[in-house]
């Protein structure tokens, strides 16, 4: 087993750690093709949180989305980054048992992936909600916890308020994690209302579209 020191860029190394992976813990012990043949992505994943795990297959660092493939002959699993499923063409099944073509498994694996992605994303606003309730002894968090998990998102005036608290409580956040949402029209009204200062405060939170229709239909 090479070490994380040992990653370099030649392309036959690449293909023998693959090897190296994969052999032992396949039926086929010669035929790479063949040994890849018999593993199959059926739309298990996770997010560690940290990037900081290492592909199991071609020893890729700095893996934070696992996505688990397993062997049909002998139920052994790995644990890879996404984009080597579709580099190694490995077959893709998906929830009623069919076997993707190509371009369906590629649509499938960055699917899955932007799913783990926002999942991130919900996390970290979460956690950053308990965080600043932690500091700001007047924020009311559940309010804020029990609306965001059902709409994913703010609406304009909680999501100023919270930007601003967030910022005088020196909480570092990633404030593109924090969505806008303007479905309703009280909600359209309320953000057409703000102030230039206050639409500045959140402005990093609002969608291209949204944006747009600030644009379009402020001060008018
Ligand atoms: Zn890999």
């Amino acid at each position: 087993m090479k070490s994380k020191l040992d990653y370099g860029g030649e392309m036959m190394n690449w293909i023998e750690r693959v090897k190296e992976n994969v052999l032992p813990v396949s039926n086929e012990k010669y035929n790479i093709r063949k040994a890849l043949d018999e593993w199959v992505y059926e739309g298990n994943m996770y997010d560690v949180e940290v990037a900081d795990e290492i592909c199991e297959l071609c020893d890729h660092p700095n893996i934070r989305y696992q996505f688990e493939i397993v062997n049909q002959l002998n139920n052994n699993a790995l644990l890879i980054g996404s984009e080597c499923i579709i580099r190694f063409k490995i077959s893709v099944i998906d929830k009623s048992g069919k076997k993707l073509s190509f371009d369906e498994a590629k649509k499938k694996v960055t699917k899955d992936k932007s799913r783990l992605v926002t999942e991130a994303k919900e996390k970290s606003v979460l956690n950053t909600l308990v965080v600043l309730a932690g500091i700001d002894h007047n924020f009311n968090i559940l309010n804020f916890i029990e609306y965001f998990k059902e709409r994913k998102a703010f609406t304009p005036n909680q999501l100023a308020l919270l930007i601003w608290r967030l910022e005088r409580a020196n909480i570092d956040f990633k404030k593109s994690h924090f969505k806008l949402t303007i479905k309703r029209n009280r909600e359209k009204e309320q953000l057409l209302q703000f102030e230039d200062w206050k639409l500045n405060r959140i402005w990093s939170c609002l969608s291209n579209s949204q944006k747009q229709f600030v644009i379009q239909n402020k001060n008018k």
